[in-house]
């Protein structure tokens, strides 16, 4: 849609404008009202070279997008209709639970093992464990491949699918030739458009889940969607969206908890939300509460970090980490909670 800076256009500014949609395939259509009359654009306006030169015309005042710029990812486009399923769980018929350690030590795979089993005692239907790690040091334990055997032993032992971080490409094939099931988009590359197109392009003929972790310095929230659309893009739909803070502005809180963003993310999107409260808030106190937070806010699962022994885990494990215990309670509140707002949703309906 065209709003000029005048009323209505010249004839010759009509016709300009005419001569650069037509080049790109459009039409125009004048809308034409009382006080104004702007300039609708017939045809697919997202051509990228037919709005830059419109908007550099200098009787445009400006563009007003009609078409959302991802074509996927819409909550209008035919993927709507598309339901991820993984774990025994329909995502968005109940609530789906991920849990694990941050990072799996290569040395201590027992304290893996042990976890596996509790987070599957506790009612989570997905076993997380760091094989390669982003870490911000580079002197810190950057994870071991080695670690992959172990992860896979994990899912072998419990029977639960598994997800790690892909970091870079050569990642990717280790990690589906291994049987992984959901591979992780981290914070830090979830604008890392060429592994974005690589994990794309690996997993299109698979059904393979991809857990996308929103940036920690990512501005608004198509910025997010985008990043996913770049996955989806190569043709398998199985994008599952991950708030999990954004960069610090709280004392004390490890990032800026962001879960309250799950209801614009499905405003937008049909893609399901799962949240990591763990590196939102970044302490095992805090994380039930901000667990249960993003169920009331509309999330479709939880990815949550958790130890046998959190002061023996590596990584994030000692700040962050729930005991089984906790895990297993905050799993059960966060089943309630989300039963009791679906089951409340379903009366209003009626
Ligand atoms: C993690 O899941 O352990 C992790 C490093 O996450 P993020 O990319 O969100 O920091
Ligand atoms: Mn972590």
């Amino acid at each position: 849609m065209i709003l000029p800076k005048t009323n209505r256009l010249t004839a010759e500014q009509l016709a300009e404008i005419t001569a650069i949609v037509t080049e790109f395939g459009c039409k125009i259509q004048p809308i034409i009202g009382a006080a104004r009359t702007i300039y609708a654009i017939v045809g697919d306006e997202r051509e990228e070279l037919m709005l830059n030169r419109l908007e550099g015309l200098d009787y445009v005042d400006r563009i007003d997008r009609i078409q959302s710029p991802f074509k996927l990812m819409d909550k209008r486009s035919d993927l709507a209709s598309h339901r991820i399923k993984v774990g025994g769980v329909t995502l968005g018929e109940e609530l789906f639970v991920i849990a694990g350690t941050c990072t799996i030590d290569p040395k201590n795979p027992n304290y893996f093992y042990e976890t596996a089993a509790a987070v599957k005692e506790a009612g989570a239907h997905m076993i997380r464990g760091g094989v390669w790690k982003p870490r911000t040091n580079p002197y810190t334990f950057q994870g071991d491949v080695k670690s992959l055997d172990i992860l896979m032993e994990g899912s072998r032992r419990t029977g639960l699918p598994v997800d790690t971080e892909v970091m870079e490409e050569a990642h990717i094939k280790l990690a589906l030739d291994a049987g992984v099931t959901s591979l992780q988009v981290g914070a830090r590359n979830a604008l890392n458009y060429p592994l974005l197109r690589a994990i794309g392009r690996a997993i299109a003929e698979r059904d393979t889940v991809v857990l996308l972790k929103r940036g920690m310095h990512m501005g608004p929230i198509s910025e997010f969607i985008s990043a996913a659309e770049y996955i989806v893009a190569f043709g398998n739909p199985n994008i599952v969206l991950c708030p999990r803070g954004t960069a610090p502005t709280l004392d004390g809180y490890r990032n800026h908890p962001d879960e309250s963003i799950t209801p614009l993310l499905k405003e937008k999107t049909w893609a399901p939300v799962v949240v990591d409260p763990s590196h939102s808030v970044g302490k095992a106190l805090y994380v039930p509460a901000c667990a249960l937070a993003a169920v009331a806010y509309g999330a479709d699962g939880l990815c949550i970090e958790a130890h046998v022994s959190p002061n023996h885990g590596i990584g994030d494990d000692p700040k962050q980490a729930l005991t089984p215990e906790v895990l297993a309670d905050t799993i059960a509140q966060a089943k309630q909670l989300w039963a009791l707002r679906h089951g409340a949703k379903k009366e209003t309906k009626a």
